[in-house]
């Protein structure tokens, strides 16, 4: 990958320059203290851009999967019906998005793209999506005492599927890294220049300092999947954390790696309706609901525990080729009853550990 240098007092002409390829840029903002936000970059707000901001909750996997879509219009008309798909595809960057998230967005192409039957909604709209990720780097402000991405190696410093990586060196300086063609485009600008050896040892050397200033690390991990993909957490693990969910459904609304979707169809119009589709949790009572009323997943800790299944059950990994967990930490965060990720695969540790079976032998020997 290539890699150029930038004063980080450019970083509006960066903006700017992408706007005049064509693109609605979009980025986070801050109001006060952790109240983030991923907004669209105006004339006006421009100068508010700033690279080190805590990351939105609300996480930007929407500007590629958004929360309604409206899929199909169908109109009736003389007894004829008229069905019309409906497609938006804007060309459109997130700029400053996180390492987690570029993670997050990859695991929908894997999920949304990476089969038989492409999802042809999806497909546009990623096609038209640039992505500039910035490394956390600043301990204050890019990390939360939530963030695990050092555990799912996802970050702090993606490796791929980014446009544009930014990262800041500190004295005024970013390292500039094209992830593709279009990234690379970028370094048309005059405002990047060469960068030297010495800057990728920087580079180095600070990811090393900041892998260091994470709070949240669950190196259980990988006993974690093993447990759950073999199916040996014990049950009353799974109803301990069914008990603690309250059905909110936040974790999987702030989750940049979760995909389910319900489809409904809704009257716009006297002889006319349109059929969209909506994310959806399986922490909601509804979403297992069948036809005629049948629930399979009736208790909320079987749909708790289905939530961790799909997560880190080996069976998908093999599938989209990553957990589908890229170690955010949004759902610790906004999860009222403590059962995020990082609680989850600890509740789960330490049960699979009691579960050992380990018999002194008696003195006798028998
Ligand atoms: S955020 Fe917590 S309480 Fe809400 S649905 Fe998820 S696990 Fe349950
Ligand atoms: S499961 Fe939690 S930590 Fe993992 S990606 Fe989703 S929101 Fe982030």
């Amino acid at each position: 990958m290539k890699a150029r240098l930038m004063r980080s007092e450019d970083l509006a002409m960066l903006v700017n320059a992408i706007r005049r390829r064509g693109y609605e840029v979009v980025a986070p903002f801050c109001n006060k203290g952790r109240d983030t936000y991923y907004d669209t970059v105006t004339d006006e707000n421009i100068g508010r851009v700033r690279l080190h901001v805590p990351n939105p909750y609300y996480p930007p996997k929407r500007f590629v999967l958004p929360p309604i879509e409206r899929l199909l219009r169908v109109k009736r008309a003389n007894g004829a019906y008229d069905i019309q798909a409906t497609y938006e595809a804007p060309k459109r960057a997130i700029f400053g998005i996180r390492s987690c998230d570029v993670a997050g967005i990859y695991h929908l192409d894997r999920f949304y793209l990476g089969r038989e039957f492409p999802d042809t909604y999806y497909a546009r709209r990623r096609r038209e999506l640039l992505l500039v990720n910035v490394v956390c780097t600043n301990a204050e402000l890019d990390i939360s005492d939530a963030c695990f991405c050092v555990c799912t190696d996802t970050g702090p410093a993606a490796r791929d599927h980014f446009d544009l990586q930014l990262m800041d060196l500190g004295a005024g300086e970013l390292l500039a890294v094209a992830g593709s063609s279009a990234g690379e485009a970028l370094f048309e600008e005059p405002i990047f220049t060469r960068a030297a050896q010495e800057h990728v040892e920087r580079r180095r050397q600070i990811l090393s300092e900041v892998r260091k200033r994470f709070k949240t690390t669950t190196c259980w991990f990988s006993a974690t999947v093993r447990y759950v993909s073999q199916g040996s957490v014990p049950e009353r693990t799974w109803e301990e954390i069914g008990n603690r969910c309250l059905e909110c459904g936040g974790c999987t609304y702030v989750c940049p790696a979760c995909t389910c979707f319900t489809v409904s169809d809704r009257p716009t119009g006297r002889d006319e309706i349109e059929r969209v589709r909506i994310w959806d949790s399986c922490a909601l009572g509804g979403f297992t609901r069948m036809a005629g009323g049948h629930n399979p997943r009736k208790s909320v800790h079987d749909r708790r525990n289905r939530r961790f299944f799909r997560k880190l059950a080996h069976y998908f990994i093999q599938r989209e080729l990553s957990m589908a967990c890229v170690g955010c930490g949004r759902c610790a965060a906004v999860c009222h009853g403590d059962v995020g990720m990082p609680s989850v695969v600890e509740m789960i540790r330490r049960a699979a550990a009691l579960e050992e079976k380990i018999e002194p032998v008696p003195a006798d020997g028998r």
